[in-house]
């Protein structure tokens, strides 16, 4: 397979792919300033496994007809990852890949070299690469959305941890709060308890305001309710505050960030950048915190681009 690209293949262009449970997308990145050289998205097929192979097969073929080039390697973000141990995809909240070779089945399907990543390792990569943590040695990046996810980059490189979970945040032990006492606390999906995804998540939020005697209303109305002066949706996202800080606290204790960023929905809520760090000097064991708390500069976008810039190294 070789590049028809009149150019080195140095300049060749980086291709990823974002697998979501709902939407599937593929862009190509120009390797030399990030730029977006084309970007297409679709609904992921519901029907079954090898119909989301097919749908990323025509994805890439299409962006490949565009581009002018052929068989370039793809990154692909997935929900999820790569278990080391067994060598198929675990912990997908998309369960249709879970137990399946997904970077095999793929570059089987393609016909070139896969490298499947979580997706919230590609937002740090992202993020780490041109985006809100660019120039940072160490960015810590979470998804806040329906589920919680976090990942490292180092180096712009995703840190993968020797069982594929490194950054997996969104399953440890949520801090409790003095205003949880006497509370029917959640339980998580995964079993482990009250999780920080079950306090954290989109749905996890809607349900605390709602415990603490709120209205039922999804996060993104308790935000708005608050914003309008509504005191229990106030203190709702006051004890968000406080949990995010407290959650994001252990993560400065452990691996010190240079930068920490905030994906998914809930990172469009304003407040909580201000909010966060005046709280983390409680918690850290440090003299000083001064690690910045920022949005992913490039929004939903940083799962594709993540994705793409997993074959950065190789490029370059
Ligand atoms: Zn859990």
């Amino acid at each position: 397979m070789t590049h028809s690209l009149p150019d080195s293949a140095t300049k060749a262009p980086l291709l990823g792919v974002d697998l979501g449970g709902t939407k599937l997308e593929v862009a190509a990145l120009a390797p030399d300033d990030g730029r977006f050289l084309l970007r297409e998205r679709v609904a992921t097929p519901q029907g079954g496994y090898d119909d989301v192979l097919a749908a990323i097969s025509d994805l890439v073929a299409r962006a490949e007809t565009t581009l002018g080039v052929r068989g370039l390697p793809i990154g692909v973000g997935i929900p999820g990852c790569l278990s080391p141990a067994s060598g198929v995809v675990k912990g997908a909240n998309t369960t249709l890949f879970n137990g399946r070779p997904l970077d095999r089945d793929l570059a089987q399907v393609l016909h070139r070299p896969v490298r499947v990543e979580n997706d919230a390792n590609c937002l740090a990569v992202s993020e780490a690469v041109d985006g809100a943590g660019s120039g940072a040695r160490l960015v810590f990046a979470a998804i806040l959305g329906t589920g919680v996810g976090a990942g490292i980059a180092i180096d712009g490189q995703a840190w993968v941890g020797a069982h594929a979970i490194a950054g997996e945040w969104g399953h440890n032990p949520a801090p409790r709060l003095p205003e949880d006492r006497n509370m029917p606390l959640p339980r998580c999906w995964c079993g482990r308890g009250m999780c920080n995804e079950t306090m954290l998540s989109g749905p996890g939020f809607a349900a605390d305001h709602l415990r603490h005697g709120g209205a039922d209303l999804d996060a993104r109305a308790v935000v708005a309710a608050a914003r309008a002066g509504d005191t229990a949706a106030q203190a709702s996202l006051a004890r968000y505050v406080d949990r995010l800080a407290g959650a994001l606290a252990q993560v400065i204790n452990l691996l010190d960030p240079d930068v920490i960023v905030l994906g998914g929905g809930l990172s469009n809520i304003a407040e909580l950048f201000d909010a966060v760090p005046p709280k983390w000097p409680r918690h850290v064991f440090s003299d000083v915190v001064t690690t910045p708390l920022r949005p992913a500069l490039h929004g939903d976008s940083s799962g594709v681009r993540g994705a793409a810039w997993l074959w950065r190294a190789q490029t370059h």
